[in-house]
Formats: structure tokens, sequence, C-alpha cells
């Protein structure tokens, strides 16, 4: 089974620096629309991010799954559907204990990538992660993804300008995933 691994924030979500509440959540135009292209062309879609906000005690786990569910309904009412969201809530510099961890799950590490693979049976060498930054594909890469997207939206045209790696570089969301459907894997 192959997938796309969507970073949540700059890529689907608005950046906003940290979001701790569900109205601060907008998707970016064309989110809704890449992700149900790429559904339509066969591929899983998978919510890969780093949520640090967790740890350093800006909201709990429970406001975090709110957020999330409050970006699913934007996506379904705009026609899309993702299947599956998973998030690090930790940072090593956090201030609550539990979360104050180095995790392998937080990305540039590849453990989120890896824990959807075996929920979803996917297989990472067919798989494409598209972020907007370069920590982003660094996971990808980490987890052996066949390609990776940097897209120009949140942080990516800073990121543009440093060592980042993609394979494809695309405007947003919209035109990453068409640039995805349109590959052979
Ligand atoms: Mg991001
Ligand atoms: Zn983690």
């Amino acid at each position: 089974m192959k997938a796309v691994f969507l970073d949540r924030d700059g890529t689907i979500v608005e950046e906003r620096g940290y979001i701790t509440v569900p109205d601060d959540v907008a998707l970016i135009p064309g989110a809704a629309e890449g992700i149900a292209a790429l559904r339509a062309a066969g591929w899983k879609v998978l919510v890969v991010s780093n949520q640090g906000a967790v740890a350093k005690g800006l909201l709990t786990e429970d406001d975090l799954s709110q957020i999330n569910l409050r970006m699913v309904a934007l996506l379904a009412a705009a026609g899309a559907q993702v299947d599956g969201v998973y998030c690090c809530p930790h940072h090593p510099d956090g201030t609550e204990p539990e979360y104050a961890i180095d995790c392998d799950c937080r990305k540039p590490r590849p453990g989120l990538l890896e824990q959807a693979a075996r929920d979803h049976d996917l297989d990472l060498p067919e798989c494409v992660m598209v972020g907007d930054t370069a920590r982003d594909l660094e996971a990808g890469r980490a987890a052996g993804v066949a390609s990776t997207v940097l897209v120009l939206t949140g942080h990516g045209p800073k990121t543009i300008g440093e060592e980042h790696g993609a394979d494809h570089v695309a405007k947003d969301l919209a035109e990453a995933a068409r640039w995805i459907a349109a590959r052979a894997v």
C-alpha cells in the first residue's frame, strides 16, 4: 500500500506558530483539493505532525485532538478525507516531564512515519513525504520513502533557501498532488 505523508502546519493548515485552539485552524488554499486528488488517484493520505507545544504545556493531548478534528471537519466540508493523523507531542526542551523526552517520533526522525506504516500496511519505498520544512523531508528520507516534495506554503519560502534536498518543489499541496499522481510509482 502506498501513501503520501503530509506535514500539518504550513502544508495543510495555515502556519500560525503554535496552534492551541480549534478556532485557529484554517486550511491553506489548495490543500483540500490536493488531498482529494491524491485519494482519488489511489494514495492513502496520512498526516504526520510535530506538536511539541504539548511538551511545552501550551495544550493538552485532548486539545490537540480537538484541533485535529477541526482540521478533519474543514477538509470534509471541502470534499477531502485523510486516512490518519499522527502527532509527536514530545520536545526535548519541554516543561511537562512525561513529554520532555528525546523521542524517535519527532521529525526529522522517522518514528511517526514508521508507526503509520505499521498501522496502514504501507510500503515505505513507495511512499512520498510532503512538507514545508527541511526536517519534514529529512524524516521522509530517514523512513526510506521514494521521494520528497517541498511546498512553498507555510515556511516553504524560507526553506527553499536552505539545504532541503527535495525531489520536487511545488507551489502548494494541489500542485504537489498533481506531480505525485503523475508519477509511475
Ligand atoms: Mg510545517
Ligand atoms: Zn515524539
